[in-house]
């Protein structure tokens, strides 16, 4: 995919630099009969998306993600309704912390390269913390890659699809021209939506092909970034 020459790269968190932690929910999962591996569970997280948004479901409504995340892993279907209970339990804010090595690697080489960037996510005060400890970025100078700004709704009172959250970011880009500032995100409703009304790019994480024929732009990797 060809893209334009962005003046800036905002990312979304969830999805794009941290997936709910596979090494917690395969076990948890495989009690039901889904496959623990890496793999399936990193490809259940984009078929649960799918399903958010086609169902059009916002930030609070996790009920199709659940369903099709543990089919997706491989739970029979007498035992979705009760692994997707189970799921819904014990995932949390703090269990999103799982870094996609590929995405860590892209956002390093991306600042490398004097692409200014940040993060906009639908969090819940902790996000900032977790992508420090979990090595894919901070505010700043520091261990992982700088950014300039990592936006958690909690912390700012607005929560994606409301565009008005990019705001809190778009100050630390003075520079930058909002047609010209990509939104990744993996929701068609929360970031393609909400970046679209906030006159950004917006661009879909998309690695399974999930959303063919989208009237956006999508990424199988953040690494496409930096071609
Ligand atoms: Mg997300």
């Amino acid at each position: 995919m060809a893209l334009p020459n962005f003046d800036a790269i905002l990312f979304d968190a969830g999805g794009i630099f941290l997936l709910p932690d596979p090494t917690v929910l395969g076990p948890l999962l495989a009690y039901h009969g889904g496959d623990p591996s890496i793999a399936a569970h990193r490809r259940a997280h984009y078929a649960g998306m799918a399903a958010k948004s086609a169902a059009g479901s916002t930030e609070k409504f996790w009920h199709d993600y659940n369903d099709a995340y543990v089919r997706s892993v491989g739970v029979p279907d007498d035992d979705v309704e009760l692994a997707s209970l189970v799921l819904e339990q014990t995932r949390n804010a703090y269990t999103w912390r799982w870094p996609i090595p590929e995405s860590v690697r892209a956002l390093r080489a991306l600042h490398d390269a004097g692409m200014p960037v940040g993060v906009v996510s639908n969090a819940s005060g902790q996000i900032a913390q977790v992508l420090a400890r979990s090595g894919v970025c901070q505010e700043g100078a520091g261990v992982n890659t700088p950014v300039r700004v990592i936006v958690d709704s909690h912390v700012v009172g607005v929560a994606k699809p409301d565009p008005h959250i990019f705001d809190f970011a778009l100050v630390h880009f003075p520079d930058a021209l909002r047609d010209r500032v990509a939104y990744v995100g993996d929701s068609v409703t929360m970031d393609v939506g909400g970046a679209r009304a906030a006159g950004l790019h917006p661009i879909l994480l998309d690695p399974h092909d999930d959303h063919p024929g989208a009237d956006f732009d999508r990424l199988r990797s953040l690494e496409e970034l930096l071609a």
